[in-house]
Formats: structure tokens, sequence, C-alpha cells
């Protein structure tokens, strides 16, 4: 049987008619080697962006349907193009947007979860030897309604079509050389890795590490997708797999540092010392499907008998949370509620921390020999992530990088910008 190839393409990878016809030629080149191919694209170069900047010109809070009406339409545009550029250099492709296929996700616009994927017409157009070219991104519901999978959510469709086809690997091309010790916008002498594990992956995606969207790779452990992340324009790179278990013992503790900026902390002050409060605030925030990062309660104040619970979510999420907690205020008998949105999340990340003492300790002389004030810690088995200002961040990511030793002599290709701070 032949198998099926996952391919993937981000937004720099389609940025112009130049680039999609160099797209055509890697998609072909799998082809050749005698494999069935879908492939997944992203919205051209900056499209998305664009499209979020044109809702707010218009509305301070546009409705989430009609963001999702909107911002499916980019990869509308990267699917027609792509196939056609395919089929011009004498391959035959067909290009499907979610709903022909039947990508069907939860009724939850702008974040949705991919609940299933109809593969009966991929199927028929492969073995009729066609090119699939998939939207990235975009889902629909059961009752036919546009959805979108979040910001940097093509990769998420690119594992999922992966799954539901059982296909050999999923590989997502991009602007860089594979999966590095941190961002090499950030630190230009970033390493490179061959392979990280799952977990890894997933804790560093999670903690700000934008190359993977984590629900991927969250999707790709569960159905056990080998995933490889790879140049697009460097095509005989094999950049960095993305796999099942780290090799044998783990000499490095640390695989790899991340900054997540677009975290927002909100702290609910005077909130009083009694069973039940924590519950009745993070309740009604799940309610309303705002995931809660790191956590912190206070001690109870003696006079008072209150203490302050701070907690990091999602900044896109604010409006939305303030909302839901000033509804709350009255029911909760508590005080103020604070929000700050100038925080970063800086974290470490490597299964080699495990049993391994000292690790926190590094990060946190570290931080202060920056003078980088700490505002709220949280760890997990493989990871440690600290909380400072949003102008440190880029400072704490470098310091960190150098104290574990992950640099290499080497400067990584890099296309974009900075990332703003
Ligand atoms: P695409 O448009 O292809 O989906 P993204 O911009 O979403 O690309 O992701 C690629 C970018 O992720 C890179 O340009 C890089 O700056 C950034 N990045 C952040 N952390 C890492 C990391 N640890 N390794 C590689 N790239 C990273
Ligand atoms: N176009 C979408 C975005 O910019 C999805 C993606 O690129 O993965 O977020
Ligand atoms: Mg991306």
């Amino acid at each position: 049987m032949r198998k099926i190839i996952v391919q993937k393409f981000g937004g720099t990878s389609v940025a112009d008619t130049g680039k999609i016809k160099n797209v055509a030629q890697t998609v072909i080149r799998e082809k050749k080697n005698g494999n069935d191919v879908v492939v997944v694209v992203s919205a051209m170069g900056h499209t998305t962006d664009y499209l979020v900047k044109m809702a707010n010109d218009l509305s301070p809070t546009p409705s989430a349907r009609e963001m999702d009406m909107l911002l499916s339409t980019g990869e509308g545009v990267s699917i027609a193009l792509l196939a056609m550029a395919i089929q011009a250099a004498g391959y035959d492709a067909v290009s499907f947007n979610a709903m022909q296929i039947g990508i069907v996700t939860e009724n939850v616009h702008t974040k949705a979860r991919i609940i299933n994927i109809k593969t009966d017409k991929l199927k028929k157009n492969l073995a009729e030897g066609k090119i699939i070219v998939v939207a990235g991104f975009q889902g629909v519901t059961e009752d036919g309604e546009i959805t979108t999978l979040g910001r940097g959510g093509s990769d998420t469709s690119a594992v999922a079509l992966a799954a539901a086809l059982n296909a050999e690997r999923c590989d997502i091309y991009t602007d860089v050389e594979g999966v590095y010790t941190t961002d090499p916008r950030v630190v230009p002498n970033a390493s490179r890795l061959d392979e990280i594990s799952y977990e890894e992956m997933l804790e560093l995606a999670h903690a700000g590490a934008n190359v993977l969207h984590p629900r991927s790779v969250e999707t790709a452990k569960q159905f056990n997708v080998p995933m490889r992340v790879r140049s697009s324009f460097k095509l005989d790179n094999l950049g960095t797999l993305i796999l099942g278990v780290n090799n044998m013992e783990i000499y490095k503790p640390v695989a790899g540092v991340a900054a997540d900026l677009s975290q927002t902390r909100i702290v609910v002050c005077d909130v009083p010392d009694v069973p039940g409060c924590a519950a009745k605030i993070f309740g009604k925030l799940a309610e309303d499907n705002i995931s809660v990062d790191m956590i912190i309660q206070s001690y109870a104040r003696k006079v008072s008998n209150t203490n302050d619970i701070a907690f990091t979510i999602d900044s896109a999420d604010t409006d939305k949370a303030v909302a839901t907690l000033n509804q709350l205020k009255n029911d909760l008998h508590c005080g103020e509620i604070q929000v700050n949105k100038d925080i970063a999340k800086v974290s470490i990340v490597g299964a080699g921390m495990i049993d391994r003492p000292g690790i926190a300790s590094t990060m946190f002389e570290t931080l202060a020999k920056q003078n980088i004030n700490i505002k709220m810690i949280s760890t997990s088995e493989i990871k440690i992530s600290c909380l400072v200002n949003k102008e440190d961040a880029h400072k704490a990511v470098k310091a960190l990088h150098d104290v574990f030793e992950l640099g290499c002599d080497e400067v990584a290709e890099v296309k974009g910008d900075l990332p703003p701070v």
C-alpha cells in the first residue's frame, strides 16, 4: 500500500506566488518519491494579522462567530493558489476547505477543538492519484458553522489529518530549520535539536515556543504520529524529529528555553478565606472556556481572614475574564480585580531535570544576577516557569540559555523579525 505523507506549510512559506511555486515543487518531490500527499497550508504571509487588524478597526469587541467567518478566508486563498501551482507544474491536485472535507469541531468559536475528520473524500481523491491541498486552521461544527482552531492552529489541522489518515509522517515546513533550544530570533546561536520527545516539545510549545501549536503536539502524542519540523527553503535538511521517547539517559538537564509574551496576570484581591472561593472563580472561567495557566494563592491575612488569588491567562481572553470576574464580585465578597498585561512567562524545559537538584536555584540566581524580579513561579516535573516583566523577557531567555550551556558555534538562519516585546 502507498504511504501517505502530510505536509504543512506556514504563512512565510506561502507568502507570495513565487514561494507558492516553490512549495508546489516540494509537494511534487514527495509525490515523485511514490507517496500519496496531503498538504495543509496557512494563510499567505501576515494575512491573518491583517484580517484581525481590520476587525479591530471596526469594533473593539468583534463577535467570535464573525471573527471565524473572517479569519477562515485567509486559508481559502492559499489552498486554491497552491492547487493551481501544482496543476501548472503538471500534477493533478484538488483543494478542499474544512467544510468540504468534514473537519468537525466542537461548537466553540476562535479556539475550537477537532472532534472528528471524515476521510472518505480524501481517500477517494488520493486513490485517483490527486495531491490534496487542505485549508489549515479551520473547522466546521455539526450544524455547519465555521470555526477556527486558535492562532497557529494549522499545525494541529495537519497532525489531526495525519492521525485520521494513518499517515506515515507529518512534516511541518516552516521558516527555520527545525526546533531550536530557544527562538533563534532571540538567541542567534541557539542549537537545532535533531530529536525531541513529545513531552518536552509539548511543554516548550505551551511555554511559548510558537514554532508548533501546542495542540498539534498533543494530538501527535495521542495518536503516535511522527512529526518533523523542517525548513521550507532547505529541503535536504531533515530538521527536528519529534517522537515518543528520548534516547537513553539524558545528559543535559535543560532541553530548551521559551518565553510567552501573550499572557496577562489577573489578581482577585481580598478573597474571603473560606472553602469554595477558588472553585467559584475557576469554575466560572472554565464555563467561559478560558484556560488558566499559573495560579498562586497567598496566605490568609490574620485580621481580615482574606487572601489574594493571582493567575495568568492568554491575553486574548482578558476582557472576557474581567467581565466574568466582575459578575462574581458580589457573590464572592472579594476586593478589586487587578489586571497586568506587561508580563511574560519565561520557562526552562527538560526531561533531564527530573531528580536533579539545583536546577530551579540556578534559574532563580541567573535571573537575580540580571536584576530581573520574579513575580510568580510554577513547576511541572519537566518545566520551571517564572513570571517576569515583559521588558525583561528576552534578557531572561538569553541569560538562561547561556547558563544551561545550550548555545552552539553557528548562527541560525532566520527569516522573520524579533517577536515584539
Ligand atoms: P509558520 O508560519 O511556518 O507556522 P511560525 O512563525 O508559527 O511559522 O513558527 C516559526 C517561528 O517560531 C520561527 O520563525 C521562530 O522564530 C519561532 N520559534 C520560537 N521558538 C522556537 C524554537 N524553540 N525553535 C524554533 N523556532 C522557534
Ligand atoms: N493563519 C493562522 C494564523 O496566522 C493559522 C496558522 O498560521 O497556523 O494563526
Ligand atoms: Mg505556526
